[in-house]
């Protein structure tokens, strides 16, 4: 008799919590266990500010998938593109840009999500993301490439465009950023006896009124606070209107010029979740309180990719947020979930009331909400270090990040560009490969296809 065939899609905070879950729960005859991953981590998303500064190198916080022997998922390295869900077929580009149709009986999905862009002109083309690795180390280079040509140059127009930084987003993503790397350029200048330090100016802007609502007045207006003290020009109720390769209008009518404008300005569900053509919240898969598509066979989704509702708010039209918290901890519930299906037992709600709010915003600074307690400084800082690191899976990744962190503090930031990135293209699309899916139409076309050759 074949097993049971378990596919998880996504290889982040829900997909490797449900995975390894899974591994355990299950005899190792009971199922098996594949998961989909372009990656060979896991990424911890929430500390690629620090290494979009520098403070902790790109393996760090890259979780390897085969740390231990006990681990005994197929991976299948590659990314899902599409899922035929009545015929229960997810059709996968491997990294060699094979295209293989992999069958399953129970689907989790948990591909995360994307950078949400809108229809503003140039942005696509000129602005960076921070949701991988690969953008994260960009961004580092980039930073430091506008320093060394800027004080390379002798051309006042060219200093001031290069000198000028824009991130739009005043969630904890864009807040994190401009504050990790204001500090990073702010130390680096004092190795560029060339640069007029006053000449380098952050600009942080948000449509919204507040920075980071989910602080509550006292607390985002100390984030504020601690940012305009570090010389970053915060506006808010403003965006962008135009953006073009040496400067940016934003839609107050100022035209600043500059090289680099960060785009953080919130998180889309994955474009896999649109290949299904199923229900969706905003983008995100429309899911109940178990996590399991209603209407469709074994179909599970979970994380940023999907509209859990958020029971622990009563549920009735809310949906948990796109944080790691809520995933990792869906990861777990979800792969009961599935055993409960596996076994025909009862599948159970998802609920979790949120821990708070951690704000590392480099050095010293930091806010924080654990439990609603409100935190700033040092102690702050010491809740959001302790945060991250204990969530770190595995031992080796809390090693290395204590290790950056130690060294950050003892050594200094260091201002080495590796130039490994140099050349290639570098837009959104580049990065998070949002055009490689197929329609709903082009995935049951070739499901169907491969049925008659079969
Ligand atoms: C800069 C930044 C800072 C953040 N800080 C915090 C914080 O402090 N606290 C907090 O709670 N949350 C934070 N978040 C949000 C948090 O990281 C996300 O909510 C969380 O990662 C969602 O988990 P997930 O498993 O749904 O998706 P992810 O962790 O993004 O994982 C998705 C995985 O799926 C893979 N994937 C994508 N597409 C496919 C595909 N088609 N096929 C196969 N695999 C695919 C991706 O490579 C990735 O490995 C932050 C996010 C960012 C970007």
């Amino acid at each position: 008799m074949t097993r049971p065939r378990i596919l998880v899609v996504g290889a982040g905070f829900a997909g490797v919590e449900c995975v390894r879950r899974l591994e355990r729960r299950l005899a190792v005859d009971e199922a098996d266990v594949t998961l989909v991953t372009p990656f060979a981590y896991q990424l911890y998303l929430p500390l690629l500010p620090q290494v979009a500064s520098g403070v902790l190198t790109p393996q760090s916080i890259a979780v390897s998938l085969r740390r231990s022997r006990k681990y005994r998922t197929r991976i299948l390295p590659g990314g899902a593109i599409g899922v035929d869900l009545k015929a229960k077929v997810c059709v996968v580009r491997t990294i060699t840009d094979q295209l293989v149709n992999e069958p399953y009986d129970y689907i989790v999905l948990a591909p995360g999500s994307v950078t949400r862009t809108f229809d503003i002109p140039g942005l696509t083309d000129h602005a960076y993301g921070l949701k991988t690795l690969a953008e994260a180390a960009y961004i580092r280079d980039h930073v430091i490439a506008q320093l060394d040509l800027a004080d390379a140059s002798d051309d006042p127009a060219e200093r001031a465009s290069r000198l000028q930084f824009v991130v739009v987003g005043g969630g904890y993503a864009g807040t994190e950023t401009a504050a990790c790397l204001q500090r990073l350029t702010h130390a680096a200048v004092k190795r560029y006896p060339r640069i007029d330090p006053a000449l380098i100016k952050w600009h942080l802007i948000d449509i919204a009124p507040k920075l980071m609502p989910e602080l509550g007045d006292k607390l985002g207006r100390s984030a504020q606070e601690i940012l305009r003290r570090r010389g970053i020009d915060i506006s808010l109720g403003v965006s962008i209107a135009k953006a073009g390769p040496e400067e940016v209008t934003f839609t107050d009518g100022r035209v600043v010029p500059t090289r680099t404008l960060i785009w953080t300005a919130g998180v889309v569900a994955s474009p896999l979740i649109a290949t299904l053509g199923a229900e969706t919240v905003r983008g995100r898969l429309a899911v109940n309180a178990e996590m399991t598509l209603p209407g469709s066979d074994g179909v599970f989704a979970l994380g940023d990719a999907a509209a859990v509702p958020d029971e622990a708010k009563g549920g009735e039209g809310a949906v948990c947020p796109p944080t790691a918290q809520h995933a990792m901890r869906q990861g777990k519930h979800v792969a009961d979930n599935v055993i409960a299906a596996l076994r025909g037992g009862p599948m159970y709600p998802y609920a979790h009331r949120d821990l708070g709010l951690v704000v590392d915003l480099g050095g010293k600074d930091a806010v924080s909400k654990p439990l609603g307690v409100e935190l700033r400084g040092v102690p702050a800082q010491a809740v959001a270090r302790g945060y991250h690191w204990s969530a770190l899976r595995t031992n080796v990744a809390k090693t290395r990040v204590m290790t950056n962190w130690v060294l950050n503090a003892l050594a200094g930031d260091d201002f080495v560009r590796t130039g490994f990135q140099a050349r290639k293209e570098a837009k959104l699309k580049d990065f998070e490969f949002t055009d490689a899916y197929l329609t709903p139409e082009q995935v049951r076309s070739r499901v169907e296809g491969a049925g008659r050759a079969d």
